[in-house]
């Protein structure tokens, strides 16, 4: 079964948005199996395609060599897992872009891995804020890359951007199939 993958900084707000598209009528979580390490956690959904929680990464308290570790095992899962087939990388919209993400997203781009971006907490920023700090995120990004990565607005509180994401792994889903 196609794997996507769930990843971000620490405290991002990652937990709570996989509880979000997953714990629901009709999304019921069927089973719960610990990956390769307690860290890595995959979780059946809708008995057709695996959500894949990944380790937070810059996590401060971890100290260096820990957090190295960390990043290791992401790096390695990542690229052995040929079912792996989208990434999700969680960006708190109320931050400014920090280097460890844009960095991180380079290493997706330099290996191939097709990703794309969730923005968590929206709940937490006036409308007027979150456009200017997505926009800003955007403005960097095109800097960066050729072609934007796809996008979401999600919010954990009032279920924002769960029917987009849902859907967005359905269509990826049915043309896998076809
Ligand atoms: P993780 O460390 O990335 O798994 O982050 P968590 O899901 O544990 O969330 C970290 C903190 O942010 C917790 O206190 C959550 O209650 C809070 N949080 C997460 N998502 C949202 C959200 O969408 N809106 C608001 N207001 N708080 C959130």
């Amino acid at each position: 079964l196609p794997e996507y993958a769930f990843i971000g900084r620490s405290n991002v707000g990652k937990s709570s948005l996989i509880n979000m598209l997953t714990k629901r009528k009709g999304l019921a979580m069927t089973s719960a199996t610990p990956g390769k390490t307690m860290l890595i956690n995959h979780f059946i959904v809708n008995d057709n395609w695996y959500l894949v929680d990944l380790p937070g990464y810059g996590y401060a308290r971890r100290g260096k060599a820990g957090q190295e570790g960390i990043r290791t095992l992401i790096e390695d899962y990542i690229l052995e897992r040929e079912q792996m087939t989208n990434l999700f990388l969680l960006i708190d919209s109320r931050l400014e872009p920090q280097k460890i993400d844009m960095e991180f997203m380079e290493w997706l781009g330099e290996n191939g891995v097709p990703f794309a971006i969730i923005f968590t907490k929206a709940d937490k920023l006036t409308s007027g804020k979150l456009k200017d700090n997505i926009n800003r995120y955007v403005r960097q990004l095109r800097d960066q890359w050729e072609e934007l990565p796809p996008y979401f607005i999600s919010s954990s509180e009032n279920k924002l951007g769960r029917m987009d994401i849902l859907d967005y792994i359905e269509n990826i889903n049915n043309s896998i199939k076809r």
